[in-house]
């Protein structure tokens, strides 16, 4: 048996319940564009290509590649040998694409950071995470969990937890529980790029600063009575502020 490399996250899926569970919780067609993050030794990848006619894999271990590209069909399955967080996404995600994954944890957030850009091109997003980043992603305002993941995730997508994932269906077992999520792109929801921009410089700024009222946090920046006119309590904190708020503000400044 292959020994698995924990600085890559490699928690396999072993327990066929919990695949198909994820394999029908959505309805594929055999013209669908699969993309799948971390394929692993194909869990996922082999019920998805009894159904569908073409997936892209992105996997970073070399060793695995040998053995993904012996397992499946060339025509089908195309076998990326690289770091999601280094690729060039721009070459891989083709419109309406469906993307799925069961994530190294460690670098999960930053996948979703990365994958954010490319809503417009992507129909919809299956991930496994750690549980506590699932519950941050889909966290309502007002919550101790709801900052910055929570926003830029929901200011790009519809997000939804699907259900919760134990540890014992992985080998090896990892040491935190998982959850499953899907998000769904939205409507761009921004004026143009600037707008974007300011949007994101915004939401990383005020939650730097969590403890901080967002007057003192964007003191010079947009004047109390703006705020008040923006119907936005100039002393409230910032986990306390809906992403059109957010979307409000940086419209504005
Ligand atoms: N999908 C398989 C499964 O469910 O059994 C494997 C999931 S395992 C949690 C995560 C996979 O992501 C591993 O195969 C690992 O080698 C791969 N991986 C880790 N870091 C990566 C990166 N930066 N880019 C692409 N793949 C990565």
């Amino acid at each position: 048996m292959r020994k698995h490399k924990k600085r890559l996250g490699q928690n396999f899926l072993h327990d066929k319940n919990v695949i198909n569970k994820i394999i029908n919780s959505f309805e594929l067609n055999k013209d669908d564009l699969f993309l799948e993050i971390g394929p692993g030794e194909g869990a996922l990848t082999t019920p998805l290509i009894e159904k569908i006619k073409n997936i892209t894999l992105i996997e970073k271990d070399k060793d695995l590649v040998p053995y993904l590209e012996n397992q499946y069909n060339s025509n089908q399955v195309k076998v990326i040998n690289q770091d999601i967080l280094k690729c060039d996404l721009s070459n891989i995600i083709k419109s309406n694409m469906r993307i799925i994954g069961n994530l190294p944890y460690n670098i999960s957030t930053e996948i979703i950071f990365k994958l954010l850009p490319y809503s417009k091109n992507i129909k919809d997003i299956h991930f496994m995470l750690q549980k506590e980043v699932v519950d941050r992603i889909v966290a309502n305002p007002g919550t101790k969990i709801y900052g910055r993941l929570s926003i830029m995730t929901q200011v790009y997508f519809m997000v939804k937890k699907l259900f919760d994932i134990s540890p014992n269906v992985f080998i090896p077992k990892p040491k935190v529980e998982s959850g499953y999520i899907r998000l769904i792109p939205r409507n761009y929801a921004f004026k143009d790029i600037l707008h974007e921009k300011k949007f994101k410089d915004l939401v990383t700024m005020v939650f730097t600063a969590r403890r901080k009222m967002i007057k003192t946090s964007l003191r010079g920046i947009i004047h109390d009575d703006l705020l008040n006119k923006l119907s936005i309590n100039p002393s409230a904190r910032p986990e306390t502020l809906t992403v059109q708020n957010y979307l409000d503000i940086s419209k504005n400044v």
